[in-house]
């Protein structure tokens, strides 16, 4: 069989509930003397048409063919990512969410550790809610690959089966977990917000926002296992460490031809920034179009070093080249919830309140007392920010030199 679904017509009785079944149009059938046709490029290969069949006239080839025993996939994984021997904080968000799903359906919760001699992380993992670690621990899975890590990936996900698998959306995660759904065909919803289990079918229900955050959409993925969601960091809670907690550890051995990747690591280069990365920050000075000019970021750059803060921007500054995409906070930058933001110029589109209205304190400074970032900030400041910078900068100078 050269086609992934073909109708099989000694068998078919041209009855057309294939046609009426397809929700995408790919079926067609001139008349009730004709055979249907799938158009491939139509066809998303989702199954309707082969369950509506009662002919059993429509054949999928095996490894496109949706699932059948979803009990086979147990356990809710989590891909610890980490750095450097440091494992990232979004890893201890969705091991206190995993566990919640996982009590929801009576699975174990696993972290999945990738790295190089990183094997006493695996006592945090369990600490942060870990009752299983997989670990795949190899000298050149020392520095994160893309080809190297999926490929492992797909391989422990193709031994053990898990029911739903995790992943910050991080770069890291987000190029890591495409390229692992597409070889082991799970359903994946990036950057979700919200998970949950549906009590009457198991299913995942993966949250997050759809039309430019306009609605918050609901995403299931009832013929697909593991069933793969990313979530970007600080939208959920960290599960607090219980040094008490203990798990079991397996080790997993990789074949060499596994591990092999066409890319080489030649160097790192750390970004240079004298703040905080906006990822850590308690405090974030974000600045908008309203600094008129890159220049003017200086201003941030001061008052965040005085505060011990990470500057953040909207993308507005970003798209103007002021500052790196990675100080970007929103839909298409980083969701922060530090304690405190201050949003300078920045006139709170929608876009923009995505990545940080979960802020604990909001400060606004505008000129325009109209502007919508006023709807969600704690404190508001009409005014022009180049006269108010430097005077709230030299006051909390004076504060924390007492
Ligand atoms: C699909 C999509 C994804 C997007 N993702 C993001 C995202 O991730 N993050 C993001 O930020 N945006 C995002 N945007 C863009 C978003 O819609 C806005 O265009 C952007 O946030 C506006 O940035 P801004 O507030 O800096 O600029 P403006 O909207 O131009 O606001 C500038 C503000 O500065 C004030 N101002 C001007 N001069 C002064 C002064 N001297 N003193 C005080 N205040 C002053 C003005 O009153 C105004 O309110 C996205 C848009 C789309 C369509």
């Amino acid at each position: 069989m050269t086609d992934p679904i073909r109708i099989i017509n000694e068998k078919c009785v041209r009855c057309g509930a294939c046609v009426r079944a397809c929700p995408f149009d790919a079926i067609t059938q001139a008349d009730r003397k004709s055979f249907p046709v799938i158009d491939l490029q139509k066809c998303t290969l989702c199954g309707a048409c082969v369950q509506a069949c009662k002919f059993d006239a429509i054949e999928m080839r095996e490894s496109c063919a949706p699932l059948t025993d979803l009990s086979a996939f147990r356990d809710v994984w989590v891909f610890a990512e980490q750095h450097e021997g440091r494992l990232h904080s979004v890893t201890f968000e969705l091991l206190g969410e995993g566990r919640k799903l996982a009590q929801s359906i009576q699975m174990k919760v696993c972290a999945v550790l990738l790295g190089h001699q990183v094997e006493p992380l695996s006592k945090e993992l369990f600490a942060r809610g870990a009752d299983r670690v997989y670990l795949v621990d190899r000298p050149d899975l020392a520095h994160y690959q893309d080809e190297a890590y999926a490929a492992v990936l797909v391989e422990l996900i193709r031994r053990h089966k898990p029911n739903v698998f995790l992943s910050g959306a991080t770069t890291v995660g987000r190029s890591l977990v495409s390229r692992v759904a597409v070889p082991t065909r799970a359903g994946l919803t990036a950057d979700c917000t919200g998970l949950a289990i549906d009590p009457a079918t198991g299913n995942l229900l993966q949250t997050r926002p759809a039309f430019g955050g306009n609605i918050m959409a609901t995403i299931i993925a009832p013929n697909a296992r593991p069933q793969m969601a990313t979530v970007r960091p600080k939208v959920m809670k960290e599960q607090a460490p219980d040094p008490t907690r203990t798990g079991e550890l397996v080790v997993e051995a990789m074949a060499d031809e596994i591990v092999r990747a066409r890319a080489r690591r030649v160097r790192f280069v750390p970004e240079v920034e004298s703040t905080v990365s906006i990822a850590d920050a308690n405090i974030i000075v974000a600045g908008g179009r309203g600094l008129q000019k890159p220049e003017n970021f200086a201003l941030l750059r001061q008052l965040a070093e005085t505060l011990g803060a990470g500057v953040g921007a909207s993308r507005a500054a970003v798209d103007a080249n002021w500052i790196a995409y990675s100080h970007q906070v929103g839909q298409t930058g980083k969701t922060v919830c530090p304690k405190i933001y201050f949003a300078i110029g920045i006139s709170g589109q929608i876009q923009h309140l995505a990545g940080m209205s979960s802020s604990d304190i909001i400060v606004a400074i505008n000129k325009d007392p109209d502007a919508p970032i006023f709807k969600v900030a704690t404190y508001g400041i009409v005014g022009d920010l180049f006269a108010i910078i430097p005077k709230l900068t030299a006051a909390f100078q004076k504060m924390l030199a007492k």
